[in-house]
């Protein structure tokens, strides 16, 4: 028997995204100017219930101008949950801000609103907001600790296009979200990303920092010190013809968690779903029991064709950033990135494929109990 190799993810690009971009091709509009871009920014800020949208090389670009536009720099601090992916904390970084990383709430995986309370000093500017896996923070609370201490909330909703929190859009919680189309995400464009916000001034911030700081009127006149960050019109055309297609993604990807949690329910945990979340299902996690050894598990269950993933290292533990928080200081956190394993999540799965993941975790959880 030889299996066929079931990849974590893996862009399905179903709809126009051939046609869109051909038509890049054949009229010569490839670079960083071209209809789709301007369609894209308007119909994805549509999308998430905001008025403005910057379109950018990728989600890491994104986070970086956002925190400029809010005017994070040297000596502030930016508050980020230990779990997430290092872009987060490495955006905080480029502008010369400290990232001080909070821990997991063990009821959502996300920023643990308590903890970003304890963390809030005379320094703090900013709280990022990072929608684990698709399911929305708790950004009620987190808004108000915002508000009380005259911080910014940003929303890295990377990995969160189509969630909803108590029916308002991922996206559209914020002073600003940023989005990225990276090929493993609910939408994507290759490389690429977007700032969205309802805040016009901001919006005009972002975009000049992303066109090389170049004033919005005077041609080849740069006030302010920029960046090349623009995005192509053929990630464009993906992008409008992906967005089209999302609810279609998002529906599979909700099949594709029921069933994991169908057939899983009795040999691992998972993220739970908040009361308040429409969960935009981007990668199912499957919490291990502590005896198993995680990776162990998925060398296991690559053997049998099957991608997994670990879930992100705590960002305190890295080399990078371990000299700012003391290691076993974020217990959920810590706990949460040891056990959990990412099965194979999105529309490239046909249900016997999903079948397969959970008949393999399965077996291999037998073979290791
Ligand atoms: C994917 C991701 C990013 C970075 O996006 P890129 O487009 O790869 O730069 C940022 N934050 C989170 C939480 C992500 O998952």
């Amino acid at each position: 028997m030889n299996p066929s190799f079931i990849p974590i993810a893996a862009p399905v690009l179903n709809g126009n995204e051939k046609a869109y971009v051909n038509d890049c091709l054949d009229t010569g509009w490839i670079s960083s100017n071209g209809k789709y871009i301007a369609r894209f920014e308007k119909e994805f800020a549509a999308y998430c219930g905001v008025g403005h949208a910057v379109a950018c090389c990728n989600g890491t670009v994104a986070l970086h101008v956002a925190l400029l536009a809010l005017g994070i720099g040297p000596g502030d601090e930016v508050i980020v949950p230990t779990i997430t992916f290092v872009a987060t904390a490495n955006a905080v970084h480029y502008v010369g801000a400290t990232p001080v990383f909070a821990d997991s709430d063990r009821a959502t995986w996300n920023l643990d609103p308590a903890d970003v309370a304890r963390k809030i000093t005379a320094r703090t500017k900013a709280i990022i907001a990072v929608h684990l896996y698709g399911q929305p923070a708790d950004m009620d609370a987190l808004a108000t600790l915002a508000k009380k201490h005259g911080l910014s909330l940003v929303e890295d909703a990377a990995e969160a296009h189509g969630a909803l929190y108590r029916g308002r859009r991922a996206g559209s919680l914020g002073d600003v979200a940023t989005f990225s189309f990276y090929g493993n995400k609910n939408l994507t464009t290759g490389e690429g990303g977007m700032c969205v916000t309802n805040d016009g001034p901001l919006r005009e911030k972002m975009r000049q920092l992303c066109w090389q700081g170049m004033d919005p009127v005077r041609r080849y006149w740069f006030p302010v010190v920029g960046y090349n960050y623009r995005m192509t019109n053929i990630a464009a055309a993906l992008g409008v013809a992906q967005l089209e297609r999302l609810e279609w993604h998002l529906a599979r990807r909700r099949e594709v968690f029921a069933l994991y949690k169908e057939r899983l329910s009795d040999v691992v945990e998972w993220q739970p779903e908040a009361e308040w979340a429409n969960h935009a299902c981007w990668m199912f996690t499957a919490l291990l029991a502590p005896k198993f050894d995680r990776d162990a598990v998925g060398t296991a269950l690559l053997a049998k064709g099957v991608e997994t993933r670990p879930v992100f290292p705590p960002m305190h533990l890295l080399p990078t950033y371990a000299h700012l928080t003391a290691p076993g200081s974020l217990p959920v956190g810590e706990d949460l990135s040891r056990r959990g394993l990412n099965l194979p999540t999105g529309a490239h799965l046909s249900r016997e494929d999903v079948e397969r993941v959970c008949a393999s975790l399965r077996s291999v959880l037998e073979q290791n109990a």
